[in-house]
């Protein structure tokens, strides 16, 4: 039997009006993610949490490359910019043995975000690779990694650069969100952990009800 990716059903998704998005940079730039084909299209709202680069047998494998790019945002904040477009959401194995769901475009199938086991759906893992180009250039830098991930499966032939912050697997959240000049972070992780909590709530209501059927 097959132990492939499953599609699930996408969830509903209806675009909010851009001023009214409480995670708005003030000096963000208007950015814009999308696949190759442009179908699926996400603006997103705020500058990102933070910026991983997973080095990890999984990244490389759904990738097909050495390690994969991932910006962080809450899901607030990555707005669908064609609402009657839904992506194809499949469960994909992750790293952490938890899981993942990638979110990929009906038509050219390339992913455009994930949503990982520990993050949630409060959570959006945006590859860096869907941001539009013309955004990219305005500004290189700003979408280099803020730590490198799975380190300890990183290719042999790439040199992470002196002074990266590195880890041979993943990081504690409390200490790396919750350092000093990192508000941002610390508010996400809040709104984040709020909405892990009720996920479990709502699975385990409905573990109850399957319990009786
Ligand atoms: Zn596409
Ligand atoms: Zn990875």
């Amino acid at each position: 039997m097959s132990t492939g990716p499953t599609p699930t059903t996408p969830p509903s998704t209806s675009a909010m009006p851009v001023t009214s998005n409480p995670n708005t940079d003030a000096d963000a730039k208007a950015t814009v993610a999308s696949c190759p084909c442009n179908h699926l299209r996400y603006s997103l709202l705020s500058k990102p949490l933070i910026i991983h680069c997973c080095h990890c047998l999984s990244c490389q494998s759904e990738t097909g490359s050495a390690f994969v790019l991932n910006a962080l945002y809450l899901a607030s904040s990555v707005v669908p910019l064609s609402p009657t477009t839904s992506p194809l959401l499949i469960n994909t194995p992750s790293a952490s043995g938890k899981g993942q769901v990638i979110a990929r475009c009906p038509r050219c199938f390339v992913a455009v975000w994930s949503n990982y086991a520990g993050g949630g759906r409060a959570t959006r893992f945006v590859r860096v690779g869907a941001v539009e180009k013309e955004v990219k250039s305005m500004d290189p830098g700003a979408w280099a990694p803020d730590v490198h991930i799975y380190v300890r499966s990183k290719v042999p032939w790439l040199a992470i650069p002196e002074g990266a912050e590195v880890y041979e697997r993943f990081y504690d959240v409390e200490e790396v969100w919750g350092r000093e000049r990192c508000v941002r972070r610390a508010d996400a992780r809040e709104k984040i952990k709020k909405a892990r909590e009720e996920e479990t709530t709502e699975a385990e209501g409905a573990g109850v009800q399957d319990a009786r059927q």
